[in-house]
């Protein structure tokens, strides 16, 4: 992919850190929802507070969501999980096939 300008090195490893915090962040959450569910009914013995905790978790993923989908790639500026209106949670680039871990290749 040669149809960009070239960007630094650095500048790009640095937006794909965020990236992928960003992504790490949102999957933590996701696979944390069945185990977190459990503990609260264990500890709690309370459908109320799992429920109240459930609301909690579900406010963290959609800002985790928003976070994720808001990310830019940092070769070509594009939206990196967002093509059109579709989120597409892929390890690269939607717009210019720049990989997630394309700084850890060289
Ligand atoms: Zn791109």
């Amino acid at each position: 992919m040669d149809d960009h300008p070239p960007v630094d090195p650095a500048v790009i490893a640095a937006g794909l850190r965020i990236i992928r915090k960003r992504r790490w962040f949102l999957w933590s959450l996701i696979i944390i929802y069945i185990p977190a569910v459990w503990t609260s009914l264990t500890l709690t013995h309370s459908d109320r507070a799992t429920a109240y905790f459930f609301g909690f978790w579900l406010l963290l993923l959609i800002i985790a969501v928003f976070f994720v989908t808001t990310c830019r790639c940092p070769r070509c500026g594009n939206l990196f999980h967002m093509h059109g209106v579709t989120p597409l949670y892929l390890r690269s680039c939607l717009h210019c096939q720049l990989h997630i871990c394309e700084d850890k290749r060289r």
